[in-house]
């Protein structure tokens, strides 16, 4: 799960973490007068959830209230990356002098946390990682240990950090690691972490990721999704139950079992095509889950072809077979569609399918060659 910058920071404020004051607006009205609160310069920021929202134009600078009215106005009226903006958070302007990447993540690799800094931070990270790798220094953490106070010294040597900061920069280092630590996150992230002209340290940004599995002991956090924000797909991915994730081909996956789902994609790669998703439906599913899971895989425009890969076991092939007709009575999908069942009430399946104009496989192989030369139009 994803938070927003404005409850990252809330956060990162929390473990003692310098942020700039301010606070969120749903109205430019409302922007105003928090603008008005604060005094002087504000920067009106676009709470959506994606990255580059600077480069979009969804990060602005205000001299007065009333220009920060007018430029929430604005920000509130755009779209980035798709997402409507719905919320601006309305910050203290700072003057930089420099700015820095900071973060703690998952080093998968490792299986350790990972510490990330950069001396060249801001909106132009992924170019420094991509040009000058050398630039981005990483210090794995023991998770038992913790981060220790000699990393976020040396770390801050590495980086040419004046001598002045080193103390701030302990501080928020620890925060930070605090912060990763308890919350559960996967991500947590601070760019630009700031030198201002008169000298202090501030988080500018910030950006977390909640581990889905770690929610149910996290229940503060939980309350903070913002259903806003998902897509209409994940909101019935969660209230059926599925496992899914939306993948850049072009032939949607539906199958029972994780490892069936794997070995689907898997195939239909070998035969030259490219996942639109993996979806398990789980064991046992009826017939509402798979018509869901379809109406879901189906409101990708990318997918050209659906291929229903089933072994049928607990899972009963003639209650998926019934859910895909609820879901085709309801949807009128527009593309072909492979199905392959085997297992229990196999028969059944198909002999419910027979008169729904789908391309009917024996094996695997079978299907996903047919998938892949059906999206190939
Ligand atoms: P992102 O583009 O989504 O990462 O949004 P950020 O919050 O990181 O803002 C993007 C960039 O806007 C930062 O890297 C800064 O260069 C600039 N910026 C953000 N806040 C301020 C501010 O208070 N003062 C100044 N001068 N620049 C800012
Ligand atoms: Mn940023």
């Amino acid at each position: 799960m994803k938070l927003h910058e404005y409850q990252s920071k809330n956060i990162f404020s929390k473990f003692g973490i310098p942020i700039p004051k301010g606070r969120v607006a749903t109205t430019a009205q409302e922007a105003k007068q928090i603008a008005e609160e604060l005094g002087g310069r504000v920067v009106v920021k676009s709470q959506v959830l994606v990255g580059g929202r600077g480069k979009a134009g969804g990060v602005k600078l205000a001299k007065d209230p009333a220009e920060a009215e007018q430029l929430a106005t604005q920000i509130l009226g755009m779209e980035i990356k798709g997402l409507p903006v719905r919320k601006v958070l309305v910050d203290e302007a700072s003057a930089i002098d420099q700015e820095i990447y900071f973060a703690i993540t998952d080093d998968r690799a490792a299986k350790k946390p990972v510490l990330i800094i950069s001396a060249a931070g801001g909106v132009d990270i992924e170019e420094v990682a991509a040009k000058t790798p050398e630039k981005i220094i990483k210090v794995n953490i023991d998770p038992l240990l913790g981060l220790r106070e000699y990393q976020a010294r040396d770390v801050a040597v590495a980086i040419d950090l004046p001598r002045d900061y080193w103390r701030d920069f302990t501080k928020i280092a620890m925060g930070l690691w605090q912060v990763y630590q308890s919350t559960d996150a996967s991500l947590a992230e601070i760019n630009p972490l700031v030198i201002t002209k008169d000298k202090k340290m501030l988080a500018l940004d910030g950006k977390m990721m909640i581990d889905d599995n770690a929610l149910f002991r996290q229940p503060e956090l939980a309350e903070m999704r913002d259903t806003d924000e998902d897509a209409p797909a994940e909101i019935e991915v969660r209230k059926y139950g599925l496992s899914f994730i939306k993948l850049d081909g072009d032939i949607g996956c539906m199958v029972n079992g994780a490892g069936l789902a794997m070995t689907s994609m898997d195939v239909i790669k070998l035969f030259g095509g490219e996942p639109a998703n993996f979806l398990d439906v789980g064991g046992g599913a009826g017939a509402e889950k798979v018509a869901a899971a379809m109406r879901i895989i189906l409101t990708d425009p990318n997918v050209k072809a659906v291929l229903f890969n089933i072994f049928g076991g607990i899972t009963r092939c003639d209650e998926v077979a019934k859910g895909i007709l609820v879901a085709m009575d309801e949807v009128k999908p527009k593309v072909p569609m492979v199905v392959r069942l085997v297992g229990t009430n196999a028969e059944e399946g198909r002999r419910l399918l027979e008169n729904a104009n789908m391309i009917t496989a024996e094996t695997l192989a079978d299907a996903a060659k047919k998938a892949v030369a059906a999206a190939k139009g």
